[in-house]
Parts: structure tokens; sequence; C-alpha cells
């Protein structure tokens, strides 16, 4: 049997977009993945789960019906599908910070466009009509959707529609079809989906903990450790300008009274700025470290 009940499943995007920084995920959370056992499947050796490389369309499918436990997709994708009839058995367990993109409606560069109800009556070609249709009907639209599997930004050249709705991150592929942006449906991320049908009492145990490592990874991508002097009277303002730390530890600095160091996990981004910030309410010696492994 292919599948091994035993252990966990994990669906990614066998390549493309997402393919590389999904893999990249699952090593920096400590789990080695061995490689060639086949095209479909990978076992990690040191954890109990199975990798499962498919199309990233049809991850969806494969945690809702808990062939896999867990997947790693993009929103768009995720969201058309839970728009479809059928109940959708999957929950968002994490935002990943990459595969960042928008669905965006676009028209050509030279159409009038006064807002959404400009879009009445019209064709408009798209790969996501649940996600254009839920937009149109939230606005009161009356349109007509054309599905389209790719190629979509070629459609108003083409005669076939009027606008488009297609993924866009940087605009490059709109404006090399002289077309422009004008409605966002969706702003999307790679999310990590969990099955929500119930399971065996151990899997989900291993479910939970394959999590926790997860959100440890993301918890320190952005975080710092971050070390420094200051005087007694300058704590106040210094543990205010330090980036989402919560509780700082401050510790008196042995031989000179006064003087206390103080260490912090900051949550957010340092910037240079900041450093300067702590520098002139009086902090000495700052030191940023990066976190490499963090359990909350
Ligand atoms: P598959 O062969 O798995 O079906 P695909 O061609 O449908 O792959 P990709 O082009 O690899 O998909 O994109 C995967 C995901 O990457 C998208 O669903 C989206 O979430 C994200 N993404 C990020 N930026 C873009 C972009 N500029 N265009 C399209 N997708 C993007
Ligand atoms: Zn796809």
């Amino acid at each position: 049997m292919l599948i091994d009940e035993s252990r966990l499943h994990i669906a990614i995007q066998k390549s493309g977009r997402l393919a590389d920084h999904s893999r990249g995920l699952l090593r920096d959370a400590g789990l080695r993945i061995q490689n060639g056992r086949n095209d479909l499947t990978a076992r990690i050796e040191n954890f109990p789960a199975d990798l499962m490389f498919v199309r990233d369309d049809d991850i969806p499918t494969f945690v809702s019906d808990g062939v896999c436990e867990f997947g790693i997709v993009g929103e768009n994708v995720l969201q058309e599908s839970a728009l479809d009839e059928r109940e959708a058995r999957f929950e968002i367990v994490a935002r990943l910070g990459f595969g960042r993109c928008s669905l965006r409606i676009a028209a050509p560069e030279e159409a009038v466009y006064s807002g959404p109800d400009s879009l009445a009556g019209a064709r408009i070609a798209t790969s996501y009509p649940r996600l254009l249709r839920h937009f149109l009907d939230t606005h009161g639209i009356q349109a007509d959707i054309v599905k389209m599997r790719g190629a979509v930004e070629l459609a108003p050249r083409l005669g076939i529609a009027g606008f488009i709705c297609d993924l866009v991150s940087t605009g490059a592929t709109l404006e090399a079809n002289r077309l422009r942006a004008v409605e966002t449906v969706l702003d999307s991320e790679a999310v990590l989906v969990r099955t929500t049908r119930p399971g065996p009492e151990d899997k989900a145990e291993l479910g939970t903990r394959l999590l926790s490592r997860i959100d440890g990874v993301l918890a320190t991508r952005d975080s710092k450790y971050i070390m420094l002097n200051a005087t007694g009277e300058s704590l106040k303002q210094i543990t205010a300008i330090l980036p989402g730390a919560e509780a700082p530890t401050i510790v008196p600095l042995h031989g000179r009274p006064g003087h206390f160091a103080v260490h912090a996990v900051c949550q957010e981004s340092v910037f240079w700025e900041t450093l300067q910030r702590l520098k002139e309410a009086g902090a000495s010696a700052i030191l940023v470290v990066p976190i490499e492994k963090m359990m909350l």
C-alpha cells in the first residue's frame, strides 16, 4: 500500500513557485527529507511523516479528504476550493509569508473604468471563477465569467473577454499585455492547512508536534535577540523602543551601580533606525543576534 497509516502526510507542490519555499520551511523545522524514493512521495528520516508531491490545485482536495493531514498551498487556490458547494474540511493553521500575490481584476490600459459598476454586463476571463463570482455578488454586479486554465492575460487581445481576473505580483505581466489592475479580489500568500477530518489520537498528537515546530520557525524568521547596557533612568524609555519585546530581562551590572543589562527577544525586525533611537535614549554596547530555534 502506498499510504502508511502510522505516519503523517504533508502535501506540497511538486514543482512551481511554492515548491522550494515549502521544502525550505520543512527543512528549517528540522525535517530531513530523504531524496529519491519516487516522484510522488518522500520519507522524512527523523520524523514520522511522508511528503506527497502534487499539483497545487489538488492540495485542498487531498487535505479535505484526509489523505494528507497537512498541505502547503496558496490561499488563492485554497479559497477557490473552499467556495465549492462540497463541504471543505480544512483550516488554515499558519500563514507562511511566501508566495505573496494578489488576485486582481485588470482592464485594457485604454478602457474607461470608474469602479465595480463598470464591470456590469462585461465578460471577465479567469482561472478563479468562484472567487470572482463571490466578489461580483458582494458588489451586486451581474457579469459573464469566462473560465480559462491559463494565458488569461491574452483574453482581451483575443477578443474573448473585456476584462481579466488573474494573479499579479509585480505587475510586469499586466504591463507587457497593456493591462492595468483595477480591483483586488484577494491578497494571498502560502498557508499551512490542516484537515479537520477527525483522525486517530496519536496522529493528532504528531500534528501538534509538527505545528509547534513550524510555528517556531516562523517566529524566529523575523525575531532577534537584543542585548544592551543602560542606566536606571533610561530603562523606561529604552524598553518602550524595543520592537515587539514583551518582557525584557533586566539585570544589574556587577561593579557599576545604577547600570543594567537589558536582554529581550524582539518579535519584529530590528532596523538601524531602532538602534539609533536606542542609543539616543541612553543605550550602549548594543548587540543584535539571530535566533536559531524557538519553541513557544
Ligand atoms: P501546478 O503545476 O502545481 O498546478 P501552477 O502553475 O498552478 O502549478 P505556480 O505558477 O507554480 O502554479 O504558482 C503557485 C502559486 O504561487 C499560486 O497559486 C500563487 O499562490 C503563488 N504565486 C505567487 N506569485 C505569483 C504570480 N506572480 N503568479 C502566479 N502565482 C503566484
Ligand atoms: Zn496549479
